[in-house]
């Protein structure tokens, strides 16, 4: 077991360092506050060659792994992005990226893989229905054989990035529930374009992560081409869940380095802080414990995904440590950023501050993409041997 980066990694960590520190805190502060998409972050680090970190070298990508994506994620959401940071990887290099990479046909991924890599081109993926939710496998959008391709009907809620992708993967039902055995059965895989007739996407109003818009999305008689099915028609419920792991190991990444962040601007808060005489609020134990029990928990998170990320790269079973280092980052990152605005006192819940910001964005990451509840479940079920619940 060796934890020191390699020669490789430092250079990738360093190159993050510099992008993000040209778009630190200011930047997503503005952004935040006027809705914007960050293109020009998003540009930057596709010009640095980093969002092809983890894609096939003959495609234009590095041909390195998810470790080398997490320490990049980190690095970002740390020099000022926060968590939603994590949001752009998990859109392009994995729900496109990852996507397009395993399952793709050669002619998709000689076409779109190099968009995605310059950032010509960015991506989103439509899962989630009102009516199933954590139950995705209740999901209802139906595509229907027309000729030698489809007709995609159905809606979709919460999705990420929609209004600025050109392509959405879309997770529908390719065989009505009666037909199949089990449920896993008769679900495909499809990357469409945003712009498709029939398709319509709406802005729901939210709390936070206000730079990527989270829309409805309305399906209706879309027509999808037999070459833009992804993988095996019907079989697309093993090819998501390879998807999704590694989006977990993204989303931790982000809130580590969120989580470096809140108690970056809490310390240095407290050291210059003095109410009483002399002694900066920093040197008080109160301000002291919370942050450096939030810092012991997210370097736990933050090991713990570096061992996801290297036994998914070396191809061996990670899906519980990367749904144990989420979990617990999502709490470290929760607990960190409001024990650093309760460190600001009243200017914690100033804009200028950025805590808040983290404080509304890091909120999602409790639920969503998986929430709290379906990890524990899991580590009962699968880790623990315990009967299922639901
Ligand atoms: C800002 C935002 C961005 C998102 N982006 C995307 C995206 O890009 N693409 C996409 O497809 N989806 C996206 N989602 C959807 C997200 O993945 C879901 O919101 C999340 O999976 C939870 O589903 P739900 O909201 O339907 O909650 P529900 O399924 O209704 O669950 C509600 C509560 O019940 C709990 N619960 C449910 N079942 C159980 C159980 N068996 N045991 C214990 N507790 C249980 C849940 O943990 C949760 O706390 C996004 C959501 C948000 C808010």
């Amino acid at each position: 077991m060796d934890f020191a980066l390699t020669e490789e990694q430092r250079m990738l960590v360093e190159s993050a360092r510099k992008v993000g520190n040209r778009f630190g805190v200011e930047y997503w502060r503005e952004k935040d506050k006027h809705k914007a998409f960050p293109a020009e972050l998003w540009q930057a680090v596709c010009d640095t060659g980093l969002c092809g970190v983890a894609l096939p070298q003959e495609a234009g990508g590095a041909g390195l792994g998810m470790l080398e994506m997490a320490l990049i994620v980190e690095t970002l959401a740390a020099c000022g992005g926060g968590p939603t940071l994590g949001q752009l990887f998990m859109v392009n290099p994995i729900f496109g990226g990852v996507s397009i990479s395993k399952f793709g046909s050669e002619e998709m991924q000689r076409d779109l893989l190099p968009k995605l890599i310059s950032g010509q081109a960015t991506f989103c993926m439509a899962l989630t229905e009102p009516d199933a939710g954590t139950n995705t496998l209740e999901m209802r959008s139906f595509a229907r054989p027309d000729g030698a391709g489809f007709r995609l009907s159905g809606q979709k809620i919460w999705i990420t990035g929609v209004p600025q992708a050109a392509k959405m993967l879309v997770v529908a039902r390719t065989k009505k529930v009666d037909e199949i055995q089990k449920k896993t059965d008769g679900i495909t895989l499809f990357m469409i374009d945003v712009s498709r007739p029939g398709l319509r996407h709406t802005p729901i109003e939210k709390l936070g992560t206000n730079t990527l818009p989270s829309s409805s999305v309305y399906f209706d008689d879309v027509r999808v081409e037999p070459n833009e099915v992804l993988g095996t028609l019907h079989q697309g419920w093993s090819h998501l869940l390879e998807v999704l792991n590694t989006e977990r190991i993204v989303t931790t990444a982000a809130l580590v380095g969120a989580t470096e962040l809140a108690i970056r601007l809490a310390v240095d808060y407290a050291k210059g802080r003095k109410v009483f005489g002399k002694t900066p609020i920093g040197a008080y134990q109160g301000i002291q414990f919370p942050l450096a029990q939030a810092h012991a928990q997210i370097e736990c998170a933050r090991v713990m995904n570096y061992r996801a990320a290297a036994n998914c790269d070396a191809g061996l079973p990670y899906g519980s440590d990367a749904n144990i280092a989420k979990l617990i980052a999502a709490q470290a990152a929760a607990a960190a950023i409001e024990r650093g605005m309760q460190t600001m006192g009243g200017m914690g819940y100033a804009k200028e501050m950025d805590l808040e910001r983290l404080w509304r964005d890091a909120r999602l990451f409790r639920f969503a993409p998986v929430s709290e509840e379906m990890v524990l479940n899991y580590i009962a079920v699968h880790d623990l041997g315990m009967p299922r619940s639901y």
